[in-house]
């Protein structure tokens, strides 16, 4: 049974920009520190596969047109892969926070494929930086490792804080915690 560690994108992996949210160009592609490092560790030292799930709120909208997204996904893409961090997928929802759509984090409809079939998901983890990446953790049957210190507030409603917190493997501010306790 394959085990998987559904990462977070934006404020996980890459810093989540002030302001807009958005990475939408060049300037304002930075990865988290240290987290090229200690992903080549998890995947060299563990057996998980790596799946991407983000929000991308109106992608492809006016506010956020594809050409702008595109770039900089795909020279962080090529950076992980020339380290040898492949994701199995990567999945995006577009669609904005009021639009209470299926698909769109914490709710699970872009990883239904892995609720059925040969996926050890207690024994899986979502890694985000908010506590709706956790209440995904709990929506799947899996773990939440949970970097940064956002509280999340606006998201509140989708959150059952109860179950998060049982949820919650690990609470951080840096990957090497991370790697430490997936390696351990
Ligand atoms: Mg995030």
């Amino acid at each position: 049974m394959k085990k998987i560690l559904f990462i977070d994108r934006d404020g996980t992996l890459i810093e989540e920009p002030p302001v807009d949210y958005l990475v939408d160009s060049y300037e304002k592609l930075q990865f988290l520190p240290s987290v090229i490092q200690n992903l080549v560790d998890i995947v060299r030292h563990t057996d998980f596969e790596l799946v991407m799930i983000t929000n991308q709120d109106g992608l492809g909208t006016p506010i956020f047109p594809e050409e702008k997204f595109w770039g900089p996904h795909n020279l962080m893409m090529k950076t992980f892969e020339t380290e040898g961090i492949t994701f199995r997928e990567v999945l995006i929802d577009k669609t904005f926070a009021k639009d209470k759509a299926p698909t769109r984090k914490p709710f699970t409809g872009l990883v239904t494929h892995y609720m059925q079939g040969d996926f050890d998901l207690e024994n899986s983890f979502v890694i985000g930086d908010r506590l709706t990446d956790v209440q995904l953790a709990v929506n799947l049957g899996c773990k939440g490792i949970m970097i940064g210190k956002s509280l999340d507030l606006a998201d509140d409603s989708m959150v059952d804080m109860e179950k998060v917190n049982k949820a919650m493997a690990l609470k951080t501010d840096n990957w090497t915690a991370i790697k430490n306790y997936l390696i351990r």
